[in-house]
C-alpha cells in the first residue's frame, strides 16, 4: 500500500474547507500533487557518490538560474550555510553579519562550534541592512591582535523585506576592496526577485554565494542549495560530508526542487498579493487592539494589546487559525497552502479573537 497519495489525488493533509491555516512558516507546506508525482518518478543514485542524476540535474539547474558556476544539494539551509562560513573562513577568521540575521541567530552558532569562525555582528538599519559605514569600519586592519576579516554575509530577504540591488552591489564592493568575499543567506531569494521582478541571477549577481531554501515558499519537503565558484563547491562538498549532509538516493528531494524551481516560483507572486490583502484587512479590524506593523513580501508583522494577547492562540485554534509567538510582534507568513480565498477567514479569526467580529 502506498504511503503517499497517487499524484492525482487530492493531497488530504492540505485539502478541505476547515483545515487548520497554519501562519507560523511557509516551511510548513505539503509537497503538491505534481511534486509527490515529481518524486514517483525520478532516475534515483547513489550522490555520494556523485551518481544520482535527478540530483545532478537540480544542482545543473540551479547553478545555471542563480548565475553561478556549481551548486551542491543540502538537507537544510542552516547546513548549507554553515558549510558556506566554513568554506570561506579559515579557523580563527571572522565573518561580517547584520544583528539579527539568521546566521547568528537562529543557527546554534554552529559558526564557532564547528568553524571556529568568529562572528563579527554589527548593527542593522530599520530596514534590515548593514549600514555601508558599519560595514567599513568592521572590517579589521592587518594587525596579529585582530581576527582576519574574511567574509560579509548579507540576507536577502530579511524578515520578508527585499534588499536592494544597488545596496547589495555597493556593500560586495566595499567588502572587495578589503579582499572579502560575499556571501547571501538566500533562503527566501526567490520571494526578493518575484517582488523585483528580476531573473534570480540578478538577485545574487554581485555575491560570490548564495545559499537557496527550497523548503520555504518554493514548498519542498527539505532542501537547500549553495551555489558558487567551482573550488569553493568542492570546499563545501568536503565539510558537507564532515557536517554529515552527505544523501544517497537524494533524488527523491532533488526531483522535489526540480519541480519547484519550474512550477512554484512564479506563484509567490500570489503570496505576496495574499500578504497585502491580509494586512489590509487585519488593519481594518480597528478597536481589536490589534495594529499591522509591516508587511513584506509574504510576511505580515503585527502588535496585538496585552489584554487580547492571554489566549490569543487558543482562540484563533478555535478559528482553524494557527500562530506562533505568545509575546512581542507577531510574524503571520503567506505561503503555499493558503489562498486568497483563505484570507478572509483568516481575518475574521482575528476578529472573533480581539473581540471585534
Ligand atoms: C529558514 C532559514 C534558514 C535555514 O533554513 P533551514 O532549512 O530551516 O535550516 C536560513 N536563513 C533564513 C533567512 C531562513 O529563513
Amino acid at each position: 500500500m502506498n504511503a503517499y497519495p497517487a499524484a492525482d489525488d487530492p493531497v488530504p493533509v492540505t485539502a478541505g474547507a476547515n483545515r487548520m491555516l497554519d501562519l507560523r512558516s511557509d516551511t510548513v507546506t505539503r509537497p503538491t500533487a505534481g511534486m509527490y508525482d515529481a518524486m514517483q518518478t525520478a532516475p534515483l543514485g547513489d550522490d555520494v557518490y556523485g551518481d544520482d542524476p535527478t540530483v545532478n540535474r537540480l544542482q545543473e539547474k540551479a547553478a545555471s538560474l542563480l548565475g553561478k558556476e556549481s551548486a551542491l544539494l543540502f538537507p537544510s539551509g542552516t547546513q548549507s550555510n554553515l558549510a558556506a562560513v566554513m568554506s570561506h573562513c579559515a579557523r580563527g577568521e571572522e565573518f561580517i553579519i547584520g544583528k539579527g540575521y539568521h546566521i547568528v541567530t537562529y543557527e546554534a552558532m554552529g559558526s564557532a562550534v564547528l568553524g571556529s569562525v568568529a562572528a563579527s555582528v554589527v548593527p542593522t538599519d530599520g530596514n534590515g541592512q548593514i549600514p555601508i559605514a558599519e560595514i567599513r569600519s568592521a572590517i579589521k586592519a592587518e594587525d596579529p591582535h585582530f581576527p582576519v576579516s574574511r567574509l560579509l554575509s548579507l540576507e536577502n530577504t530579511h524578515n520578508g523585506r527585499v534588499i536592494p540591488l544597488d545596496y547589495v552591489a555597493e556593500a560586495a564592493a566595499v567588502a572587495r576592496e578589503s579582499g572579502l568575499n560575499v556571501h547571501m543567506d538566500g533562503a527566501r531569494m526567490m520571494n526578493a526577485a518575484v517582488a523585483l521582478d528580476v531573473p534570480p541571477s540578478k538577485v545574487v549577481a554581485d555575491v560570490d554565494t548564495v545559499s537557496l531554501c527550497l523548503s520555504k515558499g518554493l514548498g519542498t519537503p527539505a532542501g537547500s542549495v549553495l551555489a558558487g565558484p567551482s573550488d569553493f563547491i568542492a570546499r563545501a562538498r568536503r565539510i558537507r560530508k564532515m557536517l554529515g549532509g552527505g544523501m544517497r538516493q537524494s533524488g527523491i528531494l532533488a526531483a522535489c526542487g526540480i519541480y519547484a524551481l519550474d512550477n512554484q516560483v512564479a506563484r509567490l507572486a500570489d503570496d505576496h498579493a495574499n500578504a497585502a490583502q491580509l494586512a489590509e484587512g487585519l488593519a481594518r479590524l480597528s478597536g481589536g487592539g490589534l495594529s499591522v506593523a509591516a508587511h513584506n513580501t509574504n510576511m505580515v508583522f503585527i502588535d496585538v494589546d496585552d489584554r487580547h494577547r492571554q489566549g490569543l492562540q487558543e482562540r484563533l485554534a478555535e478559528r482553524g487559525v494557527r500562530i506562533s509567538g505568545r509575546s512581542g510582534t507577531i510574524r503571520l507568513v503567506l505561503h503555499l497552502d493558503i489562498s486568497a480565498e483563505d484570507i478572509d477567514r483568516i481575518v475574521d479569526a482575528f476578529g472573533y479573537a480581539c473581540g471585534v467580529s
